[in-house]
């Protein structure tokens, strides 16, 4: 978006005359002619500079809400998810692998093994490493496809001796093509020999590829014209980092495992930590997005996109188990911090991401509308399947764990949770938590709720008029609604 002046400025600079801070509650989007179907909008946007996204939502980086399954199933309706980095630099960046590897097109380095390698080490490398897969090129010496494993080789396998090129199905017997096939030959080559895989070799009879008959046939249905994928048809995964020399190791391990973007997740980016470990960062992996937050000023955000971040992540204080503002006494309340950081952005072409405190879909148009190109949702997610952590049966219903990282749980079990607070060092039982630890109620799968929230975002533009995600940032404007306003807004005076 240019720097132009916009419908919402006038009120938000009457808001700031008045000394007035506001937050979702406090406003609502004002109605406006409209020719738009709710069900045309366009609501694809960004997370960053070179990330995009079909769905303008993120899931957090919280040992809660986002993991591998978690990241998996956002990026497959659009949107991203963040994995959280209370996990060792090892285990964060084989998770983002697992993402990676989770939906290919064309898989161009597929694992392979030696003909000479036992079933057995083959069966170890395969726990070792995690991998959900049983297909494996099997080469020579020479470097040349010699043959390959499946499932059913493995299944069949009575003596975990046997060497690979004794079990394998070998390269005369199989279907294999040239290098530079593309998704569509691929398929019908599968399709016609009724193959599940199809392994690509160059004129040297080396590996260069191996394509699966299901990643293929998904991608090619259109199930998949949704998915958030990179440009080799890989679902795209973003992780969060902190500061300092962990940051460094984790950027490392992350960038080999193919992450699309790194977050830098502080309770204060605008820190000179931050901007130190920012620098480093982009000065050794010059290609990987840099989103940097969180704050809260349109100063802190025009500061951070200087140094080089490449999106602002917004919301000091507004999340549903934080208690920064009150620990602390900072913050501003979320749709005044979106509008100040995205105000002074303007122009940049750098996305801001509202993180916190939307408790209901319609905030997420006011988010959008108030300058967000996306936001980050952690208690809206929470309770959904694809969460860590198990669902617990109660006599009111069905719950799942979610805790603030600055939960004294959070911290107490992750370093990397009390350097997010700025408590590296500090002694187990002398924490100062701004967050808390609770449950919410299981809701199913996150398709069938991000589903809902989508709605209510696409109802949203088709009342403000708006097609695209940014049509709604230039059109909006607000009112700003009273206690009596919010209390009309929600169902009232019946018997439910
Ligand atoms: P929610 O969507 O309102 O639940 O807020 C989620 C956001 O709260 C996360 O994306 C973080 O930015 C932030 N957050 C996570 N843990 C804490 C905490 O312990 N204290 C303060 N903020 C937190």
């Amino acid at each position: 978006m240019n720097d132009k002046k916009l419908k919402k400025d006038d009120f938000f600079v009457k808001m700031e005359v008045a000394g007035l801070a506001l937050t979702y509650d406090d406003v609502r989007l004002k109605s406006g002619f409209s020719e738009v179907d709710p069900g045309l909008v366009s609501i694809k946007t960004k997370f960053s500079k070179n990330i995009t996204l079909n769905c303008p939502v993120v899931s957090a980086a919280m040992d809660t809400v986002t993991e591998e399954e978690m990241a998996i199933a956002m990026a497959k309706l659009g949107g991203l998810g963040i994995i959280h980095k209370a996990l060792t630099p090892e285990v964060q960046a084989s998770q983002v692998r697992r993402v990676k590897l989770h939906l290919n097109g064309l898989i161009d380095k597929p694992i392979f093994v030696n003909e000479e390698d036992s079933i057995g080490a083959i069966e170890k490398l395969r726990n070792e490493k995690n991998y959900r897969f049983h297909t494996f090129p099997v080469v020579n010496s020479d470097g040349k496809l010699a043959g390959i494993l499946t499932r059913t080789d493995f299944l069949h396998c009575s003596d975990n001796t046997s060497l690979a090129k004794d079990v394998m199905t070998p390269i005369g017997k199989i279907l294999t093509a040239p290098a530079g096939t593309t998704l569509e030959q691929a398929h019908k080559i599968m399709n016609d020999a009724k193959k599940g895989v199809l392994p690509l070799i160059n004129e040297k009879n080396e590996l260069a590829g191996v394509y699966t008959f299901a990643d293929v046939s998904r991608l090619l249905k259109g199930t998949a014209s949704l998915y958030n994928t990179d440009k080799d048809g890989h679902l795209r995964v973003g992780a969060a980092i902190g500061t300092g020399d962990d940051a460094l190791v984790r950027a490392g391990l992350l960038s080999e495992a193919g992450c699309d973007v790194l977050v830098i997740d502080t309770a204060h980016g605008d820190s000179k930590n931050v901007y130190t470990t920012l620098k480093t960062i982009k000065e050794k992996y010059p290609k990987i997005d840099v989103v940097v937050g969180n704050v809260s000023e349109g100063e802190s955000a025009k500061r951070l996109v200087d140094a080089g971040a490449d999106g602002v992540k917004v919301g000091q204080g507004p999340g549903s188990i934080c208690t920064t503002r009150i620990v602390a006494g900072i913050g501003c309340p979320q749709v005044t911090a979106v509008y100040n950081c995205a105000k002074a952005l303007r122009g940049t072409g750098i996305p801001v991401c509202a993180d916190g405190g939307i408790t209901t879909s319609g905030d997420i148009p006011i988010a959008l509308g108030a300058g967000a190109d996306c936001v980050m949702l952690g208690r809206m997610l929470a309770g959904t399947e694809e969460t860590p952590g198990e669902v617990r049966d109660t006599p009111d219903g069905r719950i799942k764990m979610y805790r603030g990282m600055g939960s004294l749980g959070a911290m107490q079990s992750s370093r990397a949770s009390r350097e997010r607070y700025r408590q590296g060092d500090a002694a187990i039982d002398k924490l100062v938590p701004e967050g808390v630890e609770g449950f919410v109620t299981y809701q199913g799968k996150v398709s069938d709720v991000l589903h809902k929230y989508i709605g209510g975002l696409r109802s949203g533009m088709g009342y403000v008029g708006a097609d695209s995600v940014s049509t709604l940032q230039e059109k909006a404007d607000f009112h700003r609604i009273t206690h009596s306003g919010l209390r009309e807004s929600h169902p009232h005076d019946i018997l439910q």
